[in-house]
């Protein structure tokens, strides 16, 4: 990638290569060029010089230049092709040497891409493994190239598959299958957070040059992290809630024969009949009770009333975010008092659903196969059966891998049932290879 002037930096596997100063691995930027320096030739400047060392009217700028070009000015058409011959002199060794497969160019020079093309072309001609050659349609990507380097100046570009410790909460509805299933605690844990960073809780990574920091630190700020993911084990049946801003989504990972979840609203919400149900204690007749199975998928937006149900376990993705409105909670006592509601912000963040649209959020992917589980705005969730060997490219976003059944290895490191891994943006093309059921989340 090219960007303003000669700024340049290699990508391979979705990642910038870089020197031991955390700089781009290949500079161009002062590289000696035929008695002077790269970006004496390749640059707007070049450009102005090499024309007006023969021009009978000289140029102002490289517009200027480019603009006679255009219109046909012989001399101003060979100082461009001469700047795409010397380019390609420049960095067609680094690409050669690399086998780079795509060189975008960006920065005021990809302006004039169409006046040095050919001849930038040409020079790069021998390179087979060279098939896409590209100026930027928009300076975005120089922009992305910028941004890029920034990051690389400022943060530690240390990215491993990240082996994550779980923030365990033990609940009174809470079972013990996670610790004797998912290699949790012992305990009533009901709630594994596998992938948190929050004020209530942060996974603290366990292995690699991050062991014993918390993934907040690897990060350097508690705030803003996109997503939380949990599993959860349902003794009981949870109480009937509803989020504020929060969009969720379940993956029944296993649960009891006849075991039910509620989700949404029989009819369309009327505030008036939902608070006289609450009032006589009929509000479970206007609940949406729904069978569950091993590999359903229930997508949670915004303001949908919803509980999980007893004997339910389930790997949960969320918006991260904690809000919760407690609407009913079956009349139960918690050291002798019923727990607290918030019936009155409950009502101002029920939201309409009919029956058709909540049916269609949720689907049956049973077990069998590779599956898209969820794919919006916020988050995407695929489900894949690894036999063998599978590679996952992991650039610009994080990648978070969690184990549902069997074992083997991401990366280096062992992966089994219950684990959970955070990947950062960077870490290229991962392996996971073995026999296991995994869960993979990005944005
Ligand atoms: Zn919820």
């Amino acid at each position: 990638m090219i960007g303003t002037g000669l700024g340049f930096a290699v990508m391979k596997n979705g990642r910038i290569l870089q020197n031991e100063n955390k700089g781009p691995a290949y500079s161009i930027f002062r590289l000696p060029f035929h008695g002077a320096t790269a970006e004496d030739f390749v640059s707007g400047r070049g450009i102005v010089n090499r024309y007006n060392k023969e021009a009978k009217v000289p140029a102002a700028n490289a517009k200027e230049v480019a603009d006679r070009a255009d219109a046909g000015d012989a001399l101003g058409l060979r100082v461009h092709a001469e700047m795409g011959a010397d380019l390609a002199e420049i960095i067609g060794p680094i690409l050669k040497d690399l086998r780079i497969k795509a060189l975008y160019l960006g920065g005021q020079i990809s302006k004039s891409f169409a006046l040095f093309e050919e001849a930038l072309r040409d020079g790069l001609s021998a390179l087979s493994d060279l098939t896409v050659i590209e100026a930027a349609k928009d300076l975005d990507l120089a922009h992305l190239t910028g941004v890029t380097q920034w990051y690389l100046q400022n943060q530690p570009f240390d990215a491993y598959p990240m082996k994550l410790e779980a923030v365990c909460k033990e609940i009174v509805w809470g079972g013990t299958q996670l610790g004797e299933r998912f290699h949790k605690p012992a305990g009533k844990i009901a709630e594994a957070w596998e992938l948190c960073v929050h004020p209530e809780g942060v996974c603290k990574i366990e292995n690699g040059k991050f062991a014993g920091k918390l993934l907040s630190d690897y990060l350097g700020t508690k705030e803003n992290f996109p997503v939380m993911i949990k599993l959860i084990d349902a003794c009981d049946r949870l109480s009937i809630q509803v989020h504020p801003v929060k969009t969720e989504m379940w993956y029944i990972v296993d649960c009891k024969p006849g075991a039910t979840l509620v989700y949404g609203l029989k009819e369309k919400f009327n505030r008036e009949d939902f608070l006289a149900a609450l009032e006589n204690g009929t509000v479970e007749n206007l609940l949406n009770m729904v069978p569950v199975h091993p590999g359903d998928v229930f997508f949670i937006p915004q303001g949908l009333v919803h509980a999980i149900g007893a004997g339910i376990l389930v790997a949960e993705i969320q918006e991260n975010s904690n809000v919760t409105y407690r609407v009913y909670d079956y009349g139960r006592l918690q050291n002798g008092k019923p727990r607290e509601l918030h019936v009155d912000q409950a009502m101002q963040t029920i939201r309409d659903f009919t029956p058709d649209q909540i049916e269609k959020a949720r689907y049956a992917c049973g077990r069998g196969d590779s599956h898209t589980l969820a794919n919006c705005p916020l988050f995407k969730v695929d489900r894949f059966m690894v036999n063998g060997e599978m590679t996952v490219p992991v650039s610009g976003f994080f990648l978070s891998v969690i184990c549902l059944e069997g074992e083997g290895k991401i990366g280096e490191e062992r992966i089994q049932k219950g684990d959970s891994f955070y990947l950062p943006a960077g870490c290229g093309n991962v392996k996971i290879t073995g026999s296991l059921e995994v869960i993979l989340t990005t944005k």
